[in-house]
C-alpha cells in the first residue's frame, strides 16, 4: 500500500476552514513561528478514508478473526461498552472539576462507577479494598510488589527476596526485579509448584511469592493451602497474578484461599479492547492488613450517599497514576459486568474453561500435549517432535495459520515447553469457529509430514511475510523517504509561488 505522503498532491484538502481574519503572525510570539511550512501530506477525505480503510484490512483483529493468543484472552468485546463510554456525561467530564458541593453533581455519576466497580471487584475475588488505579496488568504487579514492600518496612522486617515459580508469567519476575528484590525461581514439578521444592528456598528473606494462577501451563495450582500456609510462617506475602481471571472468576475466590494481594486485567478478563499497548486496566485487590498502603486517591462513600476522592492515607504508596486511573476502560469494565450479573459471571469462567478443553480433546493425537489434563482457559502443545523429524517448527505453524485466516497462538512461551504454541479460544468463540481451526491446523501439521517446505515458507497469501523481528523493532523506518522527498520538493515549490 502507498504511504500518505505518496497519494498526497498539492492543494488538495478535504476542509477548507474559512480564512482567518486576522494574519495567524500577528498573534504568535515570532520566536514560535515556524521557519518553513510543516511537510504534511494533503489529501482528500475519501483519499484518508481508503487509507486508514485499507490499512485495517491488513491487520487481524478480533473483530475479524479468530484469535487463539494465549495468556491474551482476546476475546470478543460487545459493542455496547463502547456506547458506554461514549456517553457526553463521562467523556465532556474533565478530571479537575471540584468535587462535592456546587459542581459535585457532575462528578459523582463518575465517582459512583469507580466505588461500585471496586465493590464488583471485591465481591469477586474476595479481597478487602481494591485500587482502580493502576494502568496495565504489568503496572498493577509493579504496585503490588509497591505494597509488599511498604507492608515489610512498616513491621521493620528485612526482607531481600521473592519467590517466582518458573511457569509464572514473564512479567512477574520482572515487576519483582523492578522493585528490587532478587528473584528466586521454583521449579515446578508436573506442571505445577511443588511445596516441596519451595520448602527448600524458603527462609526469612523471603518477603512474598509471587504467583500466576492458572499458570502459563493452563494449569490451576492444586496445593494452594500449603503454598499459602508455607509462605504466611515467614510472614511473606501472597501476590496472585489474576490477569485470566475468565478461568476462575464466580467459581473460586482469591482471598477466601488466603491471598494478599491479587492484581486482574480489565482489559483481558472484563471485556475492553486491547492490544497494541493500547489502554489497559491492572486494578489490585488486598487483604485488610495492606489496605493502608493502597494508591492515592481512593472513592469513599460518606453517609449521605455522596462520593469523593480522599488523599490522606499517610501510610498510602502515594500515586501510581495521574488522576483515577484509565477511566474509559473502568466504565466499560462496570458496563460489562452489569450486564453479566452473577450468573453471567460463571458462564464466562465456564465457557472459557469449556472452550479450552474442546481444543486439547480434539488436538490430541495430532500434537504433543505436554500436560494432556484438564486445563483452564488455555493449555499448551508441542511440535517439538514435528521440529526434529521434518524440521517444521512452532513458529512455521503460526505463519500457516495466519495464511487460513487464523491469528496465531503464542508461541515459544513458557519456556519450559519446547516448540510449544499456547492456545487460549476464550469463551465468547463458537463450536463451529473452534472446529474450523482445529481442521486447518491439523491439516497444517499434516502438509508439513508430506510437504515440509511448503509451511516452511508459509505465510503465502499476507502482504508481508517474514519479517526480521529484530530490524523491525530496533531499525524503525517511519517515513516513506521516497514519497516524502517528492513531497518535500513539491512543497518547497508551491512556498516560492506564494
Ligand atoms: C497479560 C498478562 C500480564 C500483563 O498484563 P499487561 O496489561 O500486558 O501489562 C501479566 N500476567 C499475566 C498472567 C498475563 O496474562
Amino acid at each position: 500500500m502507498k504511504t500518505v505522503f505518496a497519494t498526497s498532491r498539492p492543494g488538495r484538502a478535504g476542509v477548507w476552514p474559512p480564512a482567518p481574519q486576522t494574519e495567524p503572525a500577528a498573534l504568535i510570539e515570532p520566536r514560535l513561528l515556524r521557519e518553513k511550512r510543516p511537510c504534511l501530506p494533503e489529501l482528500s477525505e475519501l483519499d484518508v478514508v481508503r487509507h486508514f480503510t485499507g490499512l485495517s484490512r491488513l491487520n487481524f483483529s478480533v473483530d475479524g478473526n479468530f484469535y487463539p493468543l494465549g495468556s491474551c484472552t482476546m476475546k470478543y468485546n460487545p459493542k455496547f461498552t463502547e456506547a458506554v463510554a461514549a456517553h457526553p456525561g463521562f467523556t465532556a467530564l474533565h478530571p479537575l472539576i471540584p468535587q462535592l458541593r456546587g459542581a459535585g453533581h457532575f462528578t459523582q455519576g463518575a465517582l459512583e462507577v469507580l466505588y461500585e466497580t471496586e465493590r464488583f471487584l471485591c465481591a469477586i475475588t474476595g479481597m478487602h479494598a481494591f485500587t482502580l488505579q493502576p494502568l496495565a496488568g504489568a503496572h498493577g504487579e509493579l504496585t503490588g510488589v509497591m505494597l509488599m514492600a511498604a507492608y515489610h518496612r512498616d513491621k521493620g522486617n528485612r526482607k531481600t527476596t521473592i519467590l517466582v515459580p518458573d511457569s509464572a508469567h514473564g512479567t512477574n519476575p520482572a515487576s519483582a526485579a523492578i522493585a528490587g528484590y532478587q528473584v528466586v525461581s521454583i521449579p515446578s514439578h508436573e506442571g505445577i509448584i511443588d511445596p516441596a521444592a519451595m520448602e527448600k528456598v524458603l527462609n526469612e528473606d523471603v518477603a512474598g511469592l509471587m504467583m500466576t494462577c492458572p499458570n502459563t501451563l493452563g494449569l490451576f495450582e492444586r496445593h494452594l493451602p500449603r503454598i499459602v500456609e508455607l509462605v504466611h510462617s515467614v510472614d511473606g506475602l501472597l501476590y496472585y497474578d489474576g490477569a485470566n481471571l475468565n478461568a476462575i472468576m464466580g467459581k473460586m475466590r482469591v482471598g477466601d484461599a488466603g491471598f494478599d494481594i491479587v492484581h486482574i486485567n480489565l482489559h483481558k478478563t472484563f471485556a475492553t479492547p486491547h492490544g497494541g499497548g493500547g489502554p489497559g486496566a491492572g486494578p489490585v485487590g488486598v487483604s485488610a492488613r495492606l489496605e493502608p498502603y493502597l494508591p492515592i486517591s481512593r472513592v469513599v462513600k460518606l453517609e449521605d450517599g455522596q462520593y469523593y476522592l480522599n488523599y490522606d492515607y499517610p501510610k498510602s504508596i502515594g500515586y501510581i497514576a495521574p488522576f483515577y486511573g484509565n477511566f474509559g476502560v473502568i466504565l466499560k469494565a462496570y458496563a460489562y459486568l452489569l450486564r453479566l450479573g452473577r450468573e453471567g459471571v460463571v458462564r464466562v469462567a465456564e465457557n472459557a474453561v469449556l472452550a479450552a478443553n474442546y481444543l486439547r480433546a480434539r488436538l490430541r493425537g495430532h500434537l504433543e500435549i505436554p500436560y494432556d489434563r484438564t486445563c483452564m482457559h488455555e493449555f499448551v502443545a508441542s511440535v517439538a517432535e514435528l521440529a526434529a523429524s521434518h524440521g517444521v517448527r512452532a513458529l512455521d505453524i503460526a505463519k500457516a495459520l495466519l495464511d487460513r485466516g487464523h491469528y496465531a497462538p503464542t508461541i515459544y512461551f513458557p519456556l519450559i515447553v519446547k516448540e510449544c504454541l499456547m492456545i487460549e479460544p476464550t469463551e465468547t468463540e463458537s463450536k463451529e469457529t473452534l472446529d474450523g481451526f482445529v481442521d486447518d491446523l491439523v491439516d497444517i501439521v499434516k502438509t508439513a509430514r508430506i510437504n515440509p517446505a511448503a509451511i516452511q515458507a508459509a505465510p503465502h497469501h499476507l502482504p508481508v511475510a517474514r519479517l526480521d523481528e529484530v530490524r523491525a523493532a530496533r531499525a524503525m523506518e517511519l517515513t516513506d523517504d521516497a514519497g516524502l522527498s517528492e513531497v518535500m520538493e513539491i512543497t518547497a515549490e508551491s512556498d516560492t509561488h506564494a
